[in-house]
């Protein structure tokens, strides 16, 4: 292809960024990154009562942590840089006025006075009549003289794009193949709202035109939508752009994926603790895979490989299952030094941050195989800041058995003249003193971790020891023995 690819994602800022939103956005960076291409973002707020700034705060905010940076757009919520500037829907619609003027002036489009009581009729008779609830066409065989009447009285009215009235449109897919719609069962859509403002159908179609943007890559709940489209274009003199049409994703269920199945927005996911680049490979693989069905995939990996041929027509199914295991992969791939960076947000709110004790660096190294989720890390690692919390169960059972009191006390003797306080040398002078006292391993490895660490299950003994240092085991050896009765 001798032609630039440019890709855009192009969301209705009326809600958060979810997990379909989340992976139409990679699909079209990842194809635009692999043809060296262009990817941009256009937020698409015409739809005033619904769309918020919060909403586009949010959505950039997803977009960015997800890594996926684009090359012209919005800079925040406000401004935005790039060569199709402005690349908010609203601050366009003097671009739109204009393209609206001229298909009505072609009488391609037309004025629509048909009111809400009017058009909610029109529905109710087609539903009893068993046909589809489409506009008839009321207002597009007015006479002169009916619409002149219309106009004197005042009437308000929205301008509708007349559909051809026989015939098919051929959406031709990247992903599906080619779908065809007969025209006469499309409506003549609105395109202008009495409200006076254009619609999502029609701004889409001048934005992708004027925008240069060659592939469309956007969620199958659209591709009703693209048969209006392509006659829009072709009404305007346009060549429409390719387009694909990415399959619905479910929960585990069978059903449409949502709120129902657990998180739905990508924050939420930021927020359990994922990582980025877990939602970057997992989201690929959600309707797209290469013929060896690999699973994981460095960025340049992903970039490399992404194709529209690999999209599947069928149903994709959200797997937590996966998306955990994939997580757990990729932490225990993150080096501890990142690690500990990635996961400060969840540190900081368990107020690990900051404190005495040994670096947060060697802690978490010493449980890396363990985590799964980046919010994991606090509740694993806690008690090496925070005072112990026993937990009852291991109380009762490990350190009120016969002869756990005296063991803490002889271990809190022994260790607090010991050195060097290291993972070894702590292993062997430990296990002298099984045999010596003709103890089980077991009577005296359990009482020292519930003792320094309240629980039964954890790091491997001998280093978690070495890593509290001398002065906490001992004191917490003593403290736990005087609360034994
Ligand atoms: N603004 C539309 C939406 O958020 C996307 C339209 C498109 O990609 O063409 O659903």
């Amino acid at each position: 292809m001798s032609q630039k690819i440019r890709t855009r994602f192009a969301p209705s800022p009326t809600g958060f960024l979810h997990i379909g939103g989340a992976r139409t956005t990679l699909y079209n960076w990842l194809f635009a990154r692999r043809h060296k291409g262009d990817f941009i973002l256009r937020i698409e707020d015409t739809d005033e009562v619904r769309s918020t700034d919060d909403s586009v705060t949010a959505i950039l905010d997803s977009v960015k942590w997800l890594g996926l940076d684009w090359d012209e757009g919005p800079v925040d919520g406000k401004t935005d840089k790039g060569p199709y500037s402005p690349y908010f829907q609203m601050q366009r619609v003097h671009i739109y006025r204009k393209h609206l003027d001229q298909l009505v002036a072609e009488g391609k489009a037309y004025r629509c006075y048909c009111t809400k009581e009017e058009l909610d009729e029109y529905r109710r008779v087609a539903q009893l009549e068993k046909r589809p609830p489409r506009y008839p066409g009321v207002c597009r065989a007015l006479s002169d003289g009916q619409r002149k009447e219309r106009e004197a009285a005042g009437k308000k009215f929205s301008i509708r794009f007349k559909m051809p009235a026989d015939g098919a449109t051929i959406v031709d897919d990247q992903i599906r193949g080619k779908v065809s719609f007969e025209n006469n069962l499309q409506q003549d859509l609105v395109i202008w709202k009495t409200t006076d403002g254009p619609t999502y159908n029609f701004c889409c179609v001048i934005d992708d035109h004027l925008m240069e943007m060659t592939h469309v890559v956007r969620g199958d709940e659209h591709l009703s939508n693209t048969p209006s489209q392509i006659q829009i274009y072709h009404a305007l003199g346009w060549t429409p752009p390719l387009f694909a049409h990415l399959s619905m994703i479910l929960g585990p269920d069978g059903s449409k994926l949502s709120k129902r199945h657990g998180a739905t927005s990508v924050l939420e996911y930021r927020d359990q603790g994922y990582l980025p680049h877990t939602m970057r490979n997992y989201l690929a693989l959600l309707g797209w895979s290469t013929t060896e069905s690999q699973q994981l995939f460095t960025d340049e990996d992903l970039i490399a490989k992404f194709d529209l041929a690999g999209c599947q027509k069928s149903p994709a199914t959200f797997d937590t299952v996966k998306l955990n295991w994939m997580n757990g992969e990729y932490i225990r791939q993150t080096p501890v030094k990142e690690l500990v960076s990635l996961a400060k947000p969840f540190l900081e709110k368990a107020g690990l941050v900051g404190l005495p004790g040994p670096a947060l660096e060697r802690v978490v190294a010493l449980e890396h195989e363990k985590f799964k989720l980046l919010s994991e890390i606090p509740a694993l690692i806690e008690f090496f800041y925070k005072p112990v919390v026993f937990d009852p169960k291991a109380f009762d059972k490990v350190l009120k058995a016969p002869g756990a009191k005296q063991v803490l006390l002889d271990m809190a003797e022994a260790l607090s003249g010991f050195a060097p306080f290291e993972d070894k040398a702590l292993e062997a002078r430990i296990r002298q003193f099984v045999a010596d006292k003709g103890l089980k391993n077991g009577q005296v490895f359990h009482p020292i971790r519930v003792a320094v660490s309240g629980r039964t299950e954890g790091p491997t003994l001998f280093l978690m020891l070495e890593i509290m240092g001398k002065d906490m085991v001992v004191s917490r050896l003593r403290d736990a023995a005087s609360r034994i009765a």
